[in-house]
């Protein structure tokens, strides 16, 4: 249920919605925007109708929402979340672009990278130092180890520093160095990890599931949204298929669809989503073409010695020239980057 107030509500009479939504038995999650104060009232236990709200002082109305997911709807925040990540606002009317290696491999491959990628103009820098493989004698990523070096590279380049989670019991250690923790795809529906994530209070970037249709993604995100943390981005990352010709499908329907759907910002990634590097800048700029808020890319000064994901990666002249391309696209479609 979404209980709306009148424009002209007071501050007590908010309250006391609140008080009386808690005693039913349900918990509330306020959202207030430039133009109204919503609550979102979830529960699962008590199913004492709200409709009795309407009586209140202050209320305009009571609406239920009948999709699955309550707080990521559009319904629940009409305008779009803008997630501050230390001044870097994705969700806004600029596209952010987060680049780096697949996995932090050494510092000088994670510096060098972080260098370019921000002379060619990304806001923050990605790097894996928890590798999700699919083979358990692939590389497994340099762990703490690795976010060090993140952390030498953020220090050295004011780059916001993104990386992957795999496991809950990491949780405390990436929260020292991480500024926003990526979910993979492998992990879309590890309902422990999405709510340790919703407790830690972290920025987040959820990437959709190989396997999960855009429905099951946004129960994936309601997960941490229930927690209390809002700061949740997603990133379409490309859906399988019967195509072999690339690594996956990127699914750009997802883009307008989920931009429809919910009030989270949409990024995606070329990378993933196509398996090869020379099908990464075209999709790049379609998916800003799409309406998309942001984008994530895998860039290695060496992509024929990668550890991982080499297939895939921009060397980083070719990323250069791929944002150029894009900025383009953006004026084209009223954005910028
Ligand atoms: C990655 O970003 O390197 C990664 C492992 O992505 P995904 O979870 O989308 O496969
Ligand atoms: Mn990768």
């Amino acid at each position: 249920m979404i209980i709306v107030m009148e424009r002209n509500h007071t501050e007590e009479q908010l309250q006391a919605v609140i008080r009386r939504i808690e005693q039913m038995g349900y918990s509330c999650h306020l959202s207030r925007g430039v133009e109204r104060t919503i609550v979102g009232a979830v529960g699962s236990k008590d199913k004492t109708p709200l409709q009795v709200l309407e009586q209140m002082e202050g209320i305009e109305a009571v609406i239920p929402i009948l999709r699955p997911y309550k707080l990521a709807s559009r319904e629940f925040r009409p305008e779009t979340t803008v997630v501050n990540v230390e001044g870097v606002k994705i969700g806004g009317p600029e596209i952010v672009v987060i680049a780096g290696p697949c996995s932090v491999e050494s510092e000088k491959q994670a510096i060098e990278t972080a260098r370019a990628v921000k002379a060619a103009g990304a806001k923050m820098l990605r790097g894996g130092a928890y590798k999700p493989r699919t083979s358990p004698y692939a590389f497994q990523g340099l762990e703490e180890d690795g976010l060090k070096i993140l952390q030498a590279a953020k220090a050295e380049t004011g780059l916001k520093i993104v990386t992957e989670i795999v496991a809950v019991n990491d949780i405390e250690t990436l929260l020292k160095y991480a500024d926003v923790l990526q979910v993979g795809a492998r992990n879309c529906q590890n309902y422990a990890l999405l709510r340790a994530i919703g407790q830690a209070k972290k920025p987040a970037l959820l990437k959709r599931g190989m396997w999960a249709t855009i429905q099951e993604y946004l129960m994936a995100a309601e997960y941490c949204l229930s927690e209390g943390n809002y700061d949740i981005m997603l990133c379409e990352r490309g859906i399988r298929t019967f195509e072999t010709e690339t690594r996956f499908t990127l699914d750009l329907n997802a883009v307008p669809v989920l931009k429809n759907l919910t009030h989270l910002p949409v990024l995606v990634d070329p990378s993933h989503g196509t398996g090869h590097w020379r099908l990464v800048g075209p999709m790049a700029r379609a998916a800003v073409a799409a309406g998309c808020d942001g984008l994530l890319v895998e860039v290695h000064p060496d992509p024929a010695n990668a550890l991982s994901d080499g297939s895939q990666s921009l060397k980083p002249t070719k990323f250069e020239r791929m944002m150029d391309e894009l900025r383009r696209v953006a004026v084209a479609v009223g954005r910028s980057i």
